[in-house]
């Protein structure tokens, strides 16, 4: 028996803990299990084999199987195990085995031992599948179980990061095959390759290809050739181990069905020039790659090439999923273990796993669990092992951040002090605990939704149950007037929708919350746009309002959460906020006019904006002049400009000019050398225009209504000679004129 550890650490680790591997590497291979090496715990009883059935096919090709095994399914019962075979296994009600015997290509379906020789299934995986039967309703299977055997090593270590797979070189592979990646398997990782995504979850129907490596020589010396009672036993050991799992489904109410595959020892695709046993685990590639080149599949490292034949039988077998175990032969006689101490291994999450005839203290009986314990790492179980000074799980932390699902049985002390329980994936036990269930997605994650009030969600608050690391999309939806405010509980921020992803129970809390409440308000004599009331916006909303002023008002300002003149005023909605918009009536300009004139704007009452500057003209009538402003305005100037900061008048003078009295005759005028006629005009300055600054009088002759100037006089003249008149009678007009230049009425005198 040896006492070496199974300390393997994956070569796809950082650096630094390659090195550390090796540092630990002396005490590690030095030392044994001494005292504390345990019996197998066979005391729970192998549940699966009672009422194990064979139901035998008159067809082997899928789609026949397929038919078949969805009509048992259908019916009641649940296929285990299936293959492009003749026979499958499983458990069927025996009240319903003759309503199926006939149907859908099922010949016959047997409770009891049956003549594997006498069967009209004698192709190797249909008899395969017979032996195995009968081995297990003989008893054999169970004998096996129960008998008194040591726990091997411990399965310490024996789980890989998933490594990294180069999507080109999977995609040339299957490409050669004419076969496409399903994109929905290609799994972006954070170090720029991918999952392969063909061992998601253990749901539905697996293909899981055993592959018995052998050795031709070539290279190593053929030191070990598998027998076919050895082959026979893995195959059954695997059968075992395949049908734990389905059961174990079944009795969680899932669906678990492994479609086997093997490739045989005598195969040619399985002859390669290693003998594994010869080699460190970090050999492995050398075999592996031949043997998946010899299958066809040549491009990229052992990984890629193994990703692609899962591929490659996924798509042949028509599966859910599809994972490859590699069988190194280790006869009695030869090492128990890889030269670097290690046996027993899996990539968690896949594509394959790597282990032995005989593997480290282990009896061959044992095969089946360390079988379905590395097939749980294939679906993302967790090592529960710890052993101290040798490594295992150290933490209920979730062993990788590519799944991160609690691994809450891990033995060590910190994460269960009081002790954990039996599991598979803990001691190889014969059970299963609640986290490892999580791990392989069978167990539904369950999402609790809680709502505030001012809102609800969707889908509604309450519980739900949701796959195992799959993604849920929850939408807050306030109420009017509220809003969403945050997530809290198990989801945090603002996002909305957010997608929660499930990879443990949940509850979120949608937490809403009343908008900030804008209320608007006026003095008298206007309104606003919006109108005066209270509304709800979105927090942060920048909300405008326009302070509408009724006729002969002004805005003034705002008052309240704001000081501010402007018009149209921004509101950020940050909290409540309470607007006032002011008015006032305008200052009013009351305009009068007296006699003899008006005034442009015209005599009346009129309302301007505060600060209007304002002109104003007097304008006065034929024969009138304005005299002056009084009232608000003062002086003369015209137009008059007032400011209007306040309530003004103005009251605009005017007067009358009037005519003087004025006579004329005409006289002849003779003299030595001619006569002439001259019309003597003399007139009187009017006493009524005294203070009226009279500088000229102006005298035109008439033509009828039309006026001809005749001539200006200096306004001290009273009198004018109008020479060469002529002897026909003239109309004159003499009127004043101001300085400003206004003329006033007209003296009309005719001279005949
Ligand atoms: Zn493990
Ligand atoms: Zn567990």
């Amino acid at each position: 028996m040896t006492l070496q550890k199974f300390c393997r650490r994956g070569r796809i680790i950082l650096a630094a803990f390659v090195i550390l591997a090796f540092i630990s590497a002396v005490p590690v291979f030095s030392q044994g299990q001494g005292g504390k090496r345990q019996l197998v715990d066979t005391s729970l009883p192998l549940e699966w084999t009672r009422g194990y059935t064979l139901i035998l096919l008159d067809e082997k090709d899928l789609h026949a199987v397929n038919d078949a095994k969805e009509y048992i399914e259908e019916s009641g019962g649940s296929i285990a195990i299936y293959s492009n075979a003749k026979a499958m296994l499983g458990w069927v009600p025996r009240t319903i085995a003759p309503f199926l015997v006939g149907k859908h290509g099922i010949t016959s379906i047997h409770y009891e031992q049956v003549d594997a020789d006498a069967l009209n299934a004698q192709d190797e995986i249909s008899l395969s599948l017979v032996n195995f039967f009968n081995s297990v309703v003989t008893g054999e299977v169970e004998r096996q179980y129960h008998s008194l055997r040591w726990q091997g090593d411990p399965l310490v270590n024996d789980v890989l990061e998933h490594p990294f797979v180069n999507p080109a070189e999977v995609t040339k592979n299957l490409e050669d095959k004419h076969i496409a990646w399903d994109a929905e398997l290609v799994r972006t990782t954070a170090n720029g390759g991918v999952f392969s995504g063909y061992s998601d979850s253990m749901k539905g129907t697996i293909a899981c290809c055993l592959f018995f490596v052998e050795s031709d020589g070539t290279i190593d010396s053929n030191r070990y050739t598998w027998t076919t009672s050895a082959r026979d036993h893995v195959i059954n050991q695997c059968l075992s181990g395949a049908s734990w799992w389905a059961s174990q489904g079944s009795s969680n109410g899932v669906s678990v069905s492994f479609y086997i595959y093997y490739y045989s020892p005598d195969s040619s695709a399985m002859k390669q020039g290693y003998e594994p046993i010869l080699h460190s685990t970090w050999d492995d590639y050398l075999w592996i790659n031949a043997i998946m080149a010899n299958l066809g599949f040549s491009s990229g490292s052992e990984f890629e090439r193994v990703t692609s034949f899962n591929g490659w039988l996924k798509s042949w077998a028509g599966t859910n999923w599809a994972y490859s175990c590699f069988f190194a032969y280790n006869p009695s006689g030869a090492p128990s273990t890889f030269t670097d101490g290690y046996f027993a291994y899996a990539y968690l999450g896949g594509p394959y796993i790597q282990m032995l005839y005989r593997n480290d203290g282990w009896s061959i009986y044992d095969i089946w669990s360390i079988f379905a314990h590395e097939t749980g790492h294939i679906f993302w179980a967790c090592d529960e092992y710890y052993q101290a000074g040798y490594g295992g799980c150290t933490s209920c932390a979730p062993c990788s951040s590519y799944r991160p699902v609690t691994n809450g049985n891990c033995e060590h002390p910190s994460c269960n002090p009081s002790g954990s329980v039996p599991c598979m994936m803990r001691h190889n036990s014969n059970a299963l605990c609640s986290y490892t269930k999580v791990q392989v997605g069978w167990q539904t994650q369950i999402l609790t939704i809680q709502s505030s009030s001012g809102g609800t969600t969707s889908p509604t608050p309450g519980s739900y149950t949701y796959d195992y690391y799959s993604s849920v999309s929850v939408k807050a939806n306030p109420d009017v007037n509220y809003e969403f405010s945050n997530w809290s509980g198990d989801a945090s921020g603002t996002s909305n929708p957010i997608t929660i992803l499930m990879d443990r129970d949940k509850t979120i809390k949608a937490n809403f919350r009343l908008k900030p409440k804008l209320t608007i308000q006026t003095t008298l004599n206007g309104t606003t746009n919006p109108s005066p009331g209270v509304y709800y916006y979105a927090t942060g909303t920048q909300v405008q309002v326009t302070a509408i002023p009724n006729t002969y008002y002004e805005f003034v300002n705002w008052s309240g959460s704001i000081s501010s003149t402007q018009n149209p005023v921004t509101v950020t909605m940050d909290s409540d906020k309470t607007v006032k918009a002011n008015f006032r009536l305008k200052p009013k300009l009351t305009i009068q006019a007296g006699t003899h004139g008006t005034t442009n704007p015209s005599p009346g009452v009129y309302y301007y904006a505060t600060g209007t500057l304002v002109q104003v003209s007097a304008i006065p009538d034929t024969y009138c002049i304005f005299i002056m402003w009084s009232e608000s305005a003062t002086g003369s100037a015209n137009p008059v400009s007032l400011t209007m900061e306040s309530d003004k008048s103005v009251y605009a003078h005017f007067r009358y000019i009037y005519a003087p009295s004025a006579t004329g005759r005409k006289v002849l005028n003779r003299t030595f050398s001619q006569a002439e006629y001259i019309n003597i005009l003399s007139w009187e300055a009017n006493p009524s225009n005294d203070g009226l600054d009279i500088t000229k009088y102006r005298i035109y002759t008439m033509s009828g209504d039309t006026p001809t100037l005749l001539v200006d006089l200096a306004g001290d003249q009273i009198e004018y000679y109008h020479r060469k008149a002529g002897q026909a009678s003239i109309q004159y007009a003499i009127r004043a004129v101001t300085r400003s230049g206004r003329e006033g009425a007209p003296a009309l005198v005719t001279v005949q």
